[in-house]
């Protein structure tokens, strides 16, 4: 291929691909495969367990530590059920903005890190670009993690990362982890006019619901530490989106399942709350085996997302305010790929193109200005690895 492509043209590659996240994403990661082999950039695959998608690393330039990763994903949300006025999978603009599913989370910059390929290798680096491309991002983050640890193991280590979410291209240091617990309560039938004789999943499932809640009302009366500040609301919060359980008004429930979930102010021990939560379930399980043996309590901890902390004096955060010019606190309530690049060890920052409120949405637009801002923002990072 060897032709260099714009950011825009690239972008209209990515985007035909809908790598929605159920769906393999190996066209999209053999056309990218291809694109660098083009500049005769070797890439690298990391499949998921049966092969029917990979991430895709490559490092670009010297293999030199103190280069940067640009981070983004393959995958995309779906479009059922979602009134589009365009083909979703066609890139399309119109006044000022590009319009189709992706081009704001995240294939806009994705497509500029490929753009920024050619650039890196005629500028000549001293520092290595590294690209790393996930799948399943959308869904938990589940494709990432194998790849950061197989670029931490091969690849000269980088300096920072730059997780490129959209963030209007400011400079995030900071998101809330997130974590999972699958709750599955087995109760006793009676006819509820017997309740002392039964136990009611449903009932004994709601002394958990009510623990959350009075958790949230605790972490919110506390006075928050200074990164906790930063986030709205100021402190670790608990949710429970649905429930199932029952089957019959006069009838103890025999099941009840609903899922748990948490976002932990980053710096605190997520897996220290988990524990907080499984030891009121065993407190709740005793109480329920005392009036009948049978019953029980299963947990499965579904997906876990590691928080964003800000570093001090990171190095990551300094090299992205050098080339956008932005000092302003931010923080997202969002999660990303970039706590896990900082659980691995890396200095992470996210800063990418597009605004988050367009992301998953109906006609997802990138206001083209934020694609010539993003493309800036390469260009001064080539030149930075230049030097
Ligand atoms: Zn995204």
């Amino acid at each position: 291929m060897a032709q260099k492509l714009s950011a825009r043209e690239i972008l209209e590659h990515l985007v035909a691909f809908p790598t929605v996240s159920r769906e393999s994403n190996l066209a999209i990661v053999d056309w990218i495969e291809e694109y660098l082999a083009g500049f005769g950039v070797k890439a690298h695959r990391v499949y998921n367990e049966d092969g029917t998608k990979a991430n895709l690393y490559a490092n670009i330039g010297p293999e030199v530590e103190g280069g940067v990763i640009l981070s983004g994903h393959t995958d995309v949300v779906p479009v059922d059920g979602q009134d589009w006025d365009t083909d979703p999978f066609t890139l399309v603009e119109k006044d000022g903005r590009l319009y189709g599913r992706g081009t704001c989370d995240m294939k806009g910059f994705d497509a500029l890190a490929l753009a920024a390929v050619p650039l890196a290798l005629e500028r000549g680096l001293k520092r290595p670009l590294q690209i790393a491309l996930s799948y399943d991002e959308e869904v938990g983050c589940l494709g990432a993690p194998s790849m950061i640890e197989e670029m931490a193991e091969r690849l000269p280590r980088a300096a920072a990362a730059i997780i490129g979410e959209p963030s209007m291209m400011q400079v995030v240091t900071g998101h809330k982890g997130a974590q999972s617990v699958r709750t599955h309560l087995r109760g006793f039938e009676v006819h509820s006019s017997q309740i002392h004789r039964g136990v009611s999943a449903v009932m004994e499932a709601a002394k958990l619901i009510d623990w959350a809640n009075r958790v949230n009302a605790e972490n919110a009366a506390a006075t928050p530490g200074p990164v906790a500040a930063m986030f709205d609301p100021p402190h670790t919060t608990f949710h429970v989106g649905t429930v199932q359980g029952g089957t019959a008004n006069n009838i103890t429930a025999r099941d009840c399942r609903f899922t748990l979930t948490f976002r932990v102010v980053p710096g605190e021990d997520a897996d220290a709350w988990r524990q907080r939560y499984l030891d009121k379930v065993r407190e709740v399980e005793a109480g329920m085996r005392a009036v009948e043996p049978s019953t029980f309590i299963e947990t499965e901890s579904s997906f876990g997302v590691p928080g964003l902390a800000p570093e001090e004096d990171g190095v990551a955060e300094a090299l992205a305010r050098r080339l956008t010019g932005d000092n302003g606190e931010h923080v997202v309530s969002y999660g990303t790929e970039a706590g896990q690049f900082q659980r691995a060890g890396y200095s992470a920052v996210i800063c990418g193109p597009g605004n988050i409120d367009q992301a998953h949405q109906a006609n997802e637009y990138l206001e083209v200005s934020q694609l010539e801002a993003g493309w800036a923002f390469m260009e001064r990072l080539v030149e930075s690895l230049a030097k």
